[in-house]
């Protein structure tokens, strides 16, 4: 319960003015529920002792009429006040959540995955909601209704006959709860079962291609199955308690009943209380009902929603190892970067990846990357995207460590094109636009002709107003790629990456975004990471990575007078090319 109030208080301190309003509004509701019972009861005595008259019954009518429609009321504006806020803190939960991921480092993603996070931000944030509003409810309508309906019936009818029927409800309650507590504790498990199957379900919709492709569709709805009987499995667990819960209960609540009425009847033939007042007892032991139910189910939404704040606040309190601090640098512009000694190991790999690196880029170089496949050479550009922190040594900007400076500063030198393109569901300039949001028509026609991209255009039916499919299913590899290169062209970084983004053109195109980038990027840096040597001819220098360590370095022509992995690939690939 604290926890929930501690993840939420900031939202309570914020709508502190219709929380108050709601909380007197709850009480007014709670106090009115019960004046009807109470109503009818003083007129059964007033009726019994003779002294209606017409007066009496136009009041006694009139507020029988009265009181259920202002309850009505004030029920109406408490639903509709507490469904805004419901809705404004689901929102604002949920903001804050993605707001959280996008800080987030690639050490993050690889420990979490995609279905996890997913039914984080759907199912638990939801539980958090409900319990979030539905608590107020919880607490002072039903408690209020309980507290009031126990004072009446206890000051002003009898004590004695509310302590032999009421006491037995809490003591019922309270052997139920601690038959329940197992389900309480098994709910954590269940929502780590639901998060396996949503990952699942991702899977499979991601994948449905490949997977209709090689005709694995029943291996994959074998193992959907799977996950699904597992989930379904465990709610079932989680249903068995409720369906002990009710009916166990009802027994509890019938023996209240029983007492009540007998003792009340004895209690009337000794003139202890008056017909009206066993009326009006009786009615409240079944207005009682639904109350303590309530409460009791309020406790089970504590407790879930309590799991779902602690796996929330899981990812909410994630310090990514990569992060800025306020001592963190600005940096526009750059001379030189130095990679000094750089090992590197993936998160969870036994191995380094990169072994001792030594190598500089200067601004305005351009600066070739090759070596077989599984070398390292994505994972040797992309550190300077900022993922992770390297595991030894160092990346110097301008002899400053590339930890000391704000990640998104190191972010805006960049234009980076991945191996695997993200395309949105936007039209195509829309999708180019991500790399820079604020550029001109000037800017994108500029970025669309660099990448080559124009001729594509003209098959495009709608040019650059065509809508991209989802994950860009509807372009070709080459026009994929050729759009990810506009996107980074688009920011006119400082140091544009192309981690093997050439590899689905052909010969043409290729030689025409070299000699674009030649023209338009003076001054620039440009890493190209590939396996394609004539991307690399005109390169200042280019690094061989065999194994994780640089193994040659110079220029084309440098490196084909060396005997080493560069000559050999290079003969190979132009034999091959020849005997085509
Ligand atoms: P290249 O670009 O030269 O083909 P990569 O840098 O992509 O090589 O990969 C180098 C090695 O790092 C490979 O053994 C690959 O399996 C491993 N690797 C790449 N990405 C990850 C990752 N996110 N987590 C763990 N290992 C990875």
């Amino acid at each position: 319960m604290i926890n929930i109030l501690k993840k939420i208080g900031w939202f309570i301190k914020e709508e502190k003015k219709t929380y108050i309003f709601m909380f007197f509004l709850l009480l007014l509701i709670s106090a009115i529920s019960l004046a009807p019972a109470y109503v009818l009861g003083v007129a059964i005595d007033t009726i019994v002792s003779s002294s209606l008259n017409l007066k009496n019954f136009i009041w006694l009518l009139a507020s029988l009429i009265t009181l259920p429609l202002a309850r009505y009321f004030m029920s109406f504006l408490y639903n509709h006040l507490i469904t805004k806020e419901a809705q404004k803190l689901s929102f604002k939960l949920r903001y804050k959540y993605l707001d959280h991921l996008f800080k987030m480092d690639s050490k993050f993603y690889e420990k979490y995955t995609k279905g996890d996070l997913i039914t984080r931000v759907t199912s638990d944030l939801e539980q958090l909601t409900v319990a979030a509003t539905s608590l107020l409810e919880g607490i002072i309508f039903n408690i209020g209704v309980i507290v009031f309906a126990i004072s009446v019936m206890s000051i002003s009818i009898s004590w004695k006959l509310t302590l032999i029927s009421v006491s037995i409800m809490p003591i019922g309650l309270t052997i139920l709860n601690i038959i329940r507590s197992n389900k309480r504790k098994y709910y954590k498990v269940h929502q780590e079962i639901y998060a396996a199957m949503t990952e699942k379900v991702i899977e499979s919709v991601e994948g449905q291609k490949t997977i209709r492709a090689y005709t694995m569709e029943e291996n994959d709805l074998v193992s959907q199955d799977k996950a699904i009987v597992n989930d379904i499995e465990s709610w079932r667990y989680i249903v068995k308690f409720e369906n002990w819960f009710n009916p166990l209960f009802e027994v509890i609540y019938g023996l209240a009943y029983v007492l009540a009425f007998a003792f009340g009847v004895y209690y009337i033939i000794n003139q202890e209380i008056t017909l009206g007042q066993l009326i009006i007892f009786v009615s409240y032991i079944s207005m009682l009902y639904a109350p303590i139910i309530s409460v009791s189910t309020m406790f089970q939404q504590i407790n879930n929603a309590t799991i779902s704040a602690t796996r929330i606040d899981e990812i909410m309190s994630y310090v990514p190892e990569v992060h800025d601090t306020k001592e963190s640098k600005e940096i526009l512009n750059f001379k030189t970067i130095e990679f000094k000694n750089v090992s590197f190991q993936y998160p969870f790999d036994t191995f380094s990846v990169l072994k001792d690196i030594n190598f500089t880029i200067k601004a305005g170089q351009t600066i070739g990357i090759v070596g077989p496949t599984g070398a390292g050479k994505s994972t040797l550009i992309r550190q300077l995207l900022r993922e992770f922190n390297v595991t030894k040594g160092d990346i110097l900007i301008d002899n400053v460590s590339i930890e000391e400076f704000k990640i998104e500063d190191v972010h805006n030198l960049v234009g980076y094109v991945p191996q695997a393109h993200m395309l949105f569901k936007r039209s195509v300039d829309a999708n180019i636009l991500i790399g820079n949001p604020k550029a001109s028509n000037k800017d994108l026609d500029r970025a669309v002709k660099i990448a080559d991209f124009e001729k594509d255009l003209l098959y495009l039916h709608d040019g650059l107003s065509t809508l991209v499919e989802e994950s860009g299913s509807s372009l070709s590899g080459g026009q994929k790629q050729r759009l990810s290169i506009a996107r980074a062209i688009i920011r006119d970084p400082q140091i544009l990456i192309m981690d093997d983004s050439l590899s689905a053109v052909d010969a043409k195109t290729e030689v025409n975004i070299t000699n674009h980038l030649k023209t338009f990027r003076k001054g620039k840096t440009n890493i190209i990471v590939t396996h394609r040597f004539s991307a690399v001819y005109e390169a200042d220098v280019i690094y061989v990575l065999e194994n994780g360590t640089i193994t040659q370095s110079g220029t084309h022509e440098q490196l084909l007078k060396e005997d080493g992995w560069y000559k050999r690939q290079y003969i190979s690939q132009i034999t091959i090319g020849s005997d085509k």
